[in-house]
């Protein structure tokens, strides 16, 4: 018997085959030989491991390479990134992209980065100018902040607001804030990673103003101190002059108090905290400032969505804090960004920092959010033209109407039990974590769920839903007007294969 390798056929043969060659009709020349080879070479150890008793039947073979070849060059070409249909009712849904656009803010940013733009030159003077100031002016004007920044998101906001007004001396931060988001952000390990020591004050319950006092004197990072010996050190560190600077009169003490706001749970029971205009007098007694990291950035009167009460960004600047911290992408209802407002020396302090540099947004990002911060000059259009705010806003009954007009073009029979029923939606985003938004949908049940939800999944364009027990559920809250008809399309194929 022949050696079996022997008769696996060449490079030059396989191109010539009339499978392969319609490859090279859709696909360079050298990417086709360079797959080829492979192919040969996979084959190679497969005939090495387990001879084949026969020779190769060479146009079954020269099928097969054209074919696995075809399915993996388009594979490549086809973007692994898509748009996908959220059928969940989880309106800021962070797997799925968070915050979709108003059509103002893609038109913005599609004209923006077809072409060259004044990202950073003043039209004015003709020179170099900066990024910074782009949603500068709008944002002061929307929060009644003397000054902003724009950077990547806000968690990065927060480690440049800690490493530039913190720094070495460390954020004095309540143990019942030490929270997580989701996505990897943990407040201690955001913390740690810049640089900046961690005062931790008060109990995972319970933590009063006098905590964050005791903080600042550098008394907070664990044994807690008796109450008259504070009194003592503080008289013993701190020397009793007008003039001193904040560091002198706190050597051991932090450099900023931070308060987070509880996105994403509640505390209920034996509870305190202080509160946040507390602190901005803690904050102006010790000369420290204040960051409070606000996270979802509602800039709209929370009774216009019916949601129950929240500190607007407006609010929690009026309470006096250095730096506010938001999401562009959360309640805002723009795109991924981390937004600082506050007051002016402190955020010129974020925007001189290194760091700064390596958070920096990007132009497309500015065109959106820019776009989406217009719409909230008027709170009426804004609620009607921000997909996340019309989303939220939006009566179960209207909902359920589009429902109705989906399942009415869907084919009837079959082993599927396809019913429009009301459903509970959430705001998402690690935000309103209680708050269940009444909706409707559409509820598939009888037949084999998880294959339709994947056969779902798979679509194009994919659409996600929710399997609840024996039922897939889709939530028609979070599926945008436009996508109504693909959304019909989709469904159909779905319940033919499944
Ligand atoms: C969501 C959130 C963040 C993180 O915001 P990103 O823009 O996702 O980085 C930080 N802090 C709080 C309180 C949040 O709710």
């Amino acid at each position: 018997m022949t050696d079996p390798r022997r008769r696996l056929p060449g490079v030059d043969r396989l191109l010539a085959s009339p499978e392969v060659a319609d490859l090279l009709d859709l696909y360079p020349r050298d990417r086709v030989v360079t797959e080829l080879r492979r192919e040969i070479d996979e084959e190679r150890a497969r005939v090495t491991v387990a001879p084949a008793p026969e020779a190769p039947d060479f146009p079954e073979m020269a099928e097969r390479f054209a074919r696995d070849i075809g399915a993996r060059l388009s594979r490549l070409r086809q973007p692994s990134l898509r748009p996908v249909v959220n059928a969940t009712g989880v309106i800021l849904h962070t797997n799925l992209g968070r915050a979709p656009l108003a059509p103002e803010a893609v038109e913005a940013m599609v004209r923006l980065t077809a072409g060259y733009s004044n990202l950073e030159f003043s039209l004015e003077e003709g020179t170099r100018g900066s990024r910074y100031d782009h949603a500068r002016e709008l944002l002061s004007d929307l929060t009644g902040a003397e000054d902003a920044l724009v950077v990547n998101n806000a968690a990065g906001a927060l480690v440049l607001a800690l490493a530039a007004l913190a720094g070495e001396r460390g954020v004095v931060v309540s143990r019942g804030e030490l929270i997580e988001i989701g996505g990897g952000f943990r407040l201690p390990e955001v913390i740690a990673a810049a640089g900046v020591p961690m005062l931790e004050v008060g109990t995972t319950n319970r933590t009063r103003i006098e905590d964050y006092a005791e903080g600042t004197l550098g008394h907070g990072t664990g044994a807690p101190a008796e109450q008259g010996h504070t009194e003592q050190r503080h008289s013993a560190q701190v020397p009793a002059t007008q003039e001193a600077t904040p560091a002198q009169r706190h050597p051991a003490g932090g450099g900023a108090l931070l308060k987070v706001h509880r996105s994403n749970f509640r505390m209920v029971g034996f509870t305190e905290e202080a509160a946040l205009t507390d602190l901005v007098a803690l904050g102006e007694e010790s000369g420290l400032p204040v960051v409070y990291d606000l996270g979802s950035g509602l800039m709209v009167d929370p009774v216009l969505l019916g949601l129950p009460p929240e500190p607007t960004v407006r609010e929690s600047v009026a309470t006096g804090a250095d730096l506010v911290l938001f999401s562009g992408d959360k309640l805002l209802g723009g795109p991924q960004a981390g937004i600082v407002v506050g007051r002016a020396p402190a955020v010129a302090l974020l925007r001189r920092h290194p760091l700064c540099r390596a958070l920096r947004v990007d132009g497309a990002t500015l065109a959106a959010l820019e776009a989406t911060l217009g719409l909230h000059l008027d709170p009426a259009q804004a609620m009607a033209r921000i997909p996340v705010l019309r989303m939220i806003a939006e009566r179960a009954s209207e909902v359920e109407g589009r429902a109705q007009s989906v399942v009415r073009g869907l084919p009837s029979g079959g082993e599927w039990q396809v019913e429009v029923v009301r459903m509970e939606g959430r705001i998402g985003g690690g935000t309103f974590p209680e708050h269940p938004v009444p909706s409707a949908g559409i509820r598939f049940q009888g037949g084999d769920v998880e294959h339709l939800a994947r056969a779902l999944r798979g679509g194009t364009p994919p659409v996600v839903g929710r399997v609840a027990k024996d039922a897939l559920l889709l939530d028609l809250r979070t599926v945008l007007p436009d996508e109504l008809p693909l959304l019909e399309k989709a469904l159909q194929a779905a319940l033919v294969g499944a």
